[in-house]
């Protein structure tokens, strides 16, 4: 709602007339402003924006009529209610002063009743008109600016920025991983979060500065007289805000973040409002692709193609994220979890998601040969399907290389199970598959990473998904080698065990081989529906 401390002008050059009136205002405890001609009324109309006008029709050197045109074609005053007051009872004045833009007559001689309430009516006809343009203004949800009126305000700044050569900085900021918040917590949780950033935006604004909402879950920020160094400090305080917690009861101790990108007009790229969100919104997503949770300048070069790994970093974190998330709700999204991190690698590489689908496969066999808890049976099986989610953070010209790996990309290579590790260890309720992922590559004599445990010192789960790990690695066909047949994969493995492969475990693969020799070959010839995944099999823990 627009303020206006002031509830009517009045505008009357007759000294006994003003009297009458202002007895009657005054009476009822409006708060009035007086003036006794047009020009210096309409200058007070114009400095205090009363919400009605009361005017005389005859004034000095001009007509009410008159001032009520000039009063119409000013924006911003245009909306003030006239009443005008005249003595004149031709229905062609009136007609006139109809056509001016007059609202309503009171004729002289003024009784003070009718007069306060014609001026009642006036000053409900403001607050109605008033909260119809606020509403078409503002964003329902948040209270912050509309998109379509912020594009406005921005068109207006702008403009003032351009002609005077003033500054404009914007900053737009989206809100990250908003999806899962949703998905865990709730809408209703989901537009809690939106209330309370619009509320740290505006706790951050000044007074002349606009905040908007001009997407779901994105806002804008703009800010007259800054530069861009100037509003980053402001991006800055706006994290800071998010960082220290929402007043959000249903998020527990889950911290909301943003990405913040920000813009202004001394950018040589920027001539049009457009290209100024344009800057802004690119790096808003310069920002997303490095991580999120920052702020990044259009003018630091945001458009970052120079950083095809940052899109792989970002899905790391985006996974921690998750994670993160569905820890808090860990009971009910138990099997979620996994399912969400077994797509995540799909969606990355589907040869590293039918790998995922062998080794989990052959280690639950193995494992049964061996004679595993069935809880032991079912962990090693979730560990070899996860065992390879690091490689979401591995560069896709590295995955999909034909040819061999120079000694760099190999050195990234083996980052893999120490990444997986990484993503899956916020998920405690996994605590059986993470110990399996993380001892993953250890050698059963005691040289392989990333503790060199020994033998026994190995858990159980590690040692058989490494054999079963190496076995589809040998069977497979990869771009830039051949498969090998199942008996030559054996001799390797054999020729590995006590060294690198544990002994039994090799047996073991042997003994199921030997029974299901057929049903192991169909697996290693066809080629696994990689959408039709396994439904996990999890128990999840008691609740705590
Ligand atoms: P990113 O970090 O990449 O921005 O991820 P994100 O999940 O925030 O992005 P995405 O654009 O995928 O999701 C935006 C979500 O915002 C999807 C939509 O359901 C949600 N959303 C949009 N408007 C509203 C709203 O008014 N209320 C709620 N609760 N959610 C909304
Ligand atoms: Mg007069
Ligand atoms: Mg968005
Ligand atoms: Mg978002």
């Amino acid at each position: 709602m627009r303020d206006s401390a002031v509830d009517l002008c009045l505008i009357e050059d007759d000294p006994a007339q003003r009297h009458l009136a202002i007895r009657a205002i005054e009476g009822s405890g409006y708060r009035h402003i007086e003036a006794e001609d047009a020009s210096s009324g309409f200058e007070l109309i114009k400095a205090e924006h009363p919400k009605v006008v009361l005017c005389d029709y005859l004034l000095p050197g001009d007509t009410g009529m008159s001032l009520c045109s000039r009063v119409r074609s000013d924006a911003a005053v245009a909306d003030t209610y006239f009443i005008l007051m005249t003595a004149i009872t031709d229905r062609n004045v009136q007609r006139q002063a109809w056509d001016c833009g007059v609202d309503d007559f009171l004729t002289k001689p003024i009784a003070s009743d009718e007069l306060l309430a014609r001026v009642r009516v006036g000053l409900r006809m403001w607050t109605l008109q008033d909260r119809l343009r606020a509403a078409a203004i503002t964003d329902g949800l948040t209270r912050v600016f509309n998109h379509d009126h912020f594009n406005r305000l921005l068109d207006r700044e702008m403009s003032r920025a351009r002609r005077y050569g003033r500054p404009l900085a914007l900053i737009v900021l989206d809100i990250d991983f908003f999806k899962a918040v949703n998905d865990t917590f709730g809408h209703l949780a989901g537009n809690d979060v939106l209330e309370e950033v619009a509320r740290i935006l505006r706790d951050n604004a000044r007074d002349t500065d606009a905040v908007g909402r001009i997407g779901g879950e994105e806002f804008a920020l703009l800010l007259p007289e800054s530069s861009a160094a100037d509003a980053r400090r402001v991006a800055e305080r706006i994290q800071s805000a998010l960082a220290s917690g929402l007043n959000v009861p249903a998020l527990g101790a889950h911290a909301v973040t943003a990405s913040f990108g920000v813009a202004d007009t001394d950018d040589p790229r920027v001539s049009t409002a457009a290209e100024l969100v344009d800057l802004a919104d690119r790096a808003m997503y310069g920002a997303k692709r490095r991580g999120r949770n920052q702020v990044i300048c259009a003018a630091d070069g945001a458009d970052d193609e120079a950083h095809p790994e940052s899109a792989d970093a970002t899905q790391i974190d985006m996974l921690r994220k998750r994670i993160a998330i569905l820890n808090a709700f860990a009971r009910d999204v138990y099997g979620q979890s996994i399912s969400c991190l077994a797509q995540a690698v799909i969606e990355k590489d589907p040869y590293t998601a039918r790998h995922c689908v062998n080794v989990a496969f052959y280690a639950a066999e193995v494992a049964r040969q061996l004679g595993c808890a069935s809880a032991t049976v079912k962990s090693i099986g979730n560990a070899a399907m996860l065992h390879d989610v690091g490689k979401v953070g591995i560069p896709d010209r590295i995955l999909m290389k034909r040819g061999p790996l120079t000694p760099l990309e190999q050195t990234i290579i083996a980052q893999v199970p120490h990444i997986s590790t990484r993503i899956v260890e916020n998920l405690r309720i996994l605590e059986a598959e993470i110990a399996i992922i993380r001892h993953q590559r250890e050698y059963f004599d005691g040289s392989g990473a990333p503790s060199a445990l020994k033998g026994d010192q190995i858990p159980i789960g590690a040692r058989v998904l490494l054999v079963a790990d190496a076995f589809d690695a040998m069977t497979t066909d990869r771009v830039y080698r051949q498969r090998r047949g199942v008996d030559a994969a054996v001799a390797e493995l054999r020729a590995g065990a006590g060294r690198q492969f544990d002994p039994r475990v090799v047996l073991a693969l042997e003994q199921v081989l030997a029974r299901d020799r057929a049903a192991w070959q169909a697996r290693i010839d066809e080629s696994v529906d990689l959408f039709q995944l396994p439904s996990l099999t999890v128990t999840a823990p008691a609740p705590t």
